[in-house]
């Protein structure tokens, strides 16, 4: 079979993606590869369909178990002869797959490096007929990243006993020393490297200003994600704990992850979430590698993620299936001065600050950015997207900008003549002319700036400090109680030489830029539009799905992806012939589900 016939009998597409083709091409022809490619952007493919294609064996060197056993499970509703090793699996089902093994009964296995490592399994794999070793999540090689696996560097052994089997290393993480790590370990020297283009076009990107957070989450929850899966960052566990135990009071399926949970629950809520339909994920960062739910609608941030490249990673897990999600942040001055905390008593080295102090600085001025926020994501990592997106919030709704001298002014002027020590809800006060006891104590009603900002009200003063903070014009006192001082860059700025423009913050997204009524190249893709039938015969087939599931006790999504649905409802298929043109349906697929949904399809006229 070509990788074509593979791509369409057995996985059910038509087309290949991106640079996929080239990737299975060159790897096919016995060459070593390193593919970097964003979530979701189909990296699976490149190995398996090589692996498929050619006779023998391909392995695979994946870093968690979960993440195995959900390719395995796939794979297997695929009819493809896949099966994993790793130290979690029962005794008779490690001896029934070293049993296939022995008997050429395999086409992919998927082990951890632990396994491959110990010295009895490597001597009996040279003895296999391996047809490539992929490397997935490559990144782990890396003591940069934040999922360093020391077993990793250990796989330079692979070139060392199997000199003339292909390697693939695979990872979404792109950054310089990351590269140079993978290229280093897995001896990828005369290697090519594939880099696919990082835009994720379906998700959309929306920063909110802080105020309420939690009701502002639950406004964005309430217009555009009813029933939707979901996962929630937060910084702290606490915060974590807080939000999921609210959101279950205001009836919404959420749930906790946290490294503070026993092993037992984490395991069992990630099991919901990825089992289950509509199930919210509250987490830390501890949550999320490895998970490859494919329709989690949104991927909101409660606080600051730590870089732009943990967020881009972070919102990456929305949105796989290629249909619209939201990424959706809610930004403050508290979350400034709180990573600008977290930096400053880290104990890390000098250097280490700064690279960290500089990332902190770039994520911030994305949050304050007023131009398309694709272009500055995309910019960072690289990349050129000449036009505005037309699918982020300042795209759908333009920042306005307004020049705000002469309230910079005030506002630094009464960080001067307050001595340069108080907080910002002090000097909003201050400014607006309310008298308090801490006020009269320090006779700051006595001063000139007292009541001078009364045009503006408390929370457009917050702003107005917030992007004095972020552009640096002031510093905060960390270690203390967040007392404002001036900046060397305040000067020009009080002695009138400098203009300068704020963006006017927007509290709450209108309505109209909800992610599904105007995702405008999705809208074939998106369920928004259903007709009230079309909703009907969407619920039914989504019940059916669980059912099959269910009894299968795997992930829904591993039946059939959301989009191959919509595309059933859209298409109105009623045979199986139509079912074989479906995006998602294989051969397997359609002998074994095609035949249930039809009769779904044939219940319900549209
Ligand atoms: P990654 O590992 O890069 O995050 P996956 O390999 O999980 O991404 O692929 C993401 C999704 O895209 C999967 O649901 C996969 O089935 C789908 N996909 C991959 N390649 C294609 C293709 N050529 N056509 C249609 N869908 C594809
Ligand atoms: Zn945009």
């Amino acid at each position: 079979m070509t990788p074509l016939d593979v791509l369409s009998q057995v996985f059910g597409y038509q087309t290949f993606r991106g640079k996929q083709e080239a990737i299975i091409n060159h790897v096919l022809s016995g060459q070593n590869a390193l593919v970097i490619m964003p979530t979701g952007g189909g990296k699976s493919l490149c190995y398996q369909i090589p692996a498929i294609v050619n006779q023998g064996l391909g392995i695979i060197i994946s870093p968690l178990i979960a993440l195995m056993q959900d390719q395995v499970i796939g794979l297997q509703q695929l009819g493809v002869r896949a099966a994993c090793l790793h130290s979690n699996l029962a005794f008779s089902e490690a001896q029934q797959v070293t049993r296939n093994l022995y008997q050429n009964q395999l086409d992919l296995l998927y082990v951890s490096p632990e396994k491959l490592l110990t010295p009895r399994f490597l001597d009996f794999l040279i003895t296999k007929p391996i047809n490539l070793f992929a490397v997935d999540e490559a990144h782990c090689v890396s003591q940069w990243g934040h999922d360093f696996r020391p077993e990793y560097t250990k796989l330079s052994i692979l070139q060392q006993h199997f000199p003339n089997v292909a390697r693939i290393a695979l990872t979404a993480t792109a950054d310089e020393p990351t590269q140079q790590d993978i290229i280093k370990h897995l001896n990828l020297e005369t290697s090519q490297i594939f880099t696919a283009k990082f835009n994720r076009p379906n998700i959309r990107y929306l920063v909110i200003q802080k105020e309420l957070a939690r009701h502002q989450l639950l406004n964005f929850l309430e217009t555009e994600h009813e029933g939707d899966a979901g996962i929630i960052y937060c910084l702290s566990r606490k915060k974590v704990e807080e939000t999921a135990t609210w959101l279950a009071k205001q009836n919404w399926q959420a749930l906790p992850y946290h490294a503070g949970l026993s092993a037992k629950i984490r395991q069992q809520n990630q099991m919901r979430f990825l089992r289950e339909e509509g199930i919210i994920i509250v987490a830390t960062i501890a949550f999320g590698m490895g998970i490859d739910k494919p329709n989690v609608r949104f991927v909101a941030h409660l606080d600051l993620p730590k870089s732009l490249e943990a967020y881009y990673q972070e919102t990456g897990r929305a949105g796989r299936d290629g249909l619209p999600a939201n990424a959706w942040m809610a930004y403050g001055l508290e979350d400034v001065m709180l990573l600008r905390k977290i930096l400053a008593t880290a104990e890390s080295d000098e250097q280490h600050k700064r690279i960290d102090q500089h990332k902190l600085d770039t994520l911030i001025a994305y949050c304050e950015a007023s131009s398309c926020r694709r272009q500055i994501l995309l910019n960072y990592f690289g990349e050129q997207l000449p036009e505005p997106c037309q699918n982020c919030d300042t795209c759908l709704e333009p920042v306005a900008t307004w020049e705000a001298t002469e309230v910079a002014q005030k506002a630094l002027s009464c960080v001067y003549r307050t001595g340069q020590r108080f907080g910002v809800n002090y000097l909003i006060n201050v400014l607006l002319g309310k008298m308090d006891s801490r006020i009269q104590k320090f006779r700051h009603d006595k001063i000139s700036t007292f009541g001078i900002g009364q045009e503006l009200n408390k929370n457009e003063w917050k702003s107005i400090f917030r992007q004095l903070a972020a552009r640096k014009f002031v510093n905060i006192d960390i270690t203390g109680y967040g007392g404002l001082s001036l900046n060397e860059k305040a000067r020009p700025l009080l002695r009138g030489e400098q203009q300068i423009y704020f963006r006017k913050d927007i509290q709450q997204r209108k309505k109209h830029i909800s992610v599904n009524s105007k995702h405008k190249n999705y809208s074939s893709l998106s369920r928004s539009n259903f007709t009230a039938a079309e909703q009907e015969l969407w619920k039914k087939l989504v019940a059916k799905r669980l059912e099959i599931a269910l009894e299968q006790e795997v992930p829904p999504y591993l039946i059939f992806h959301d989009s191959t649905l919509v595309e059933m409802i859209r298409n109105n298929s009623h045979t199986l012939t139509e079912f074989k043109k479906l995006s998602g349906v294989g051969e397997k697929k359609l002998n074994d589900y095609g035949q249930l949904f039809i009769n779904i399809m044939d219940q319900q006229q549209l």
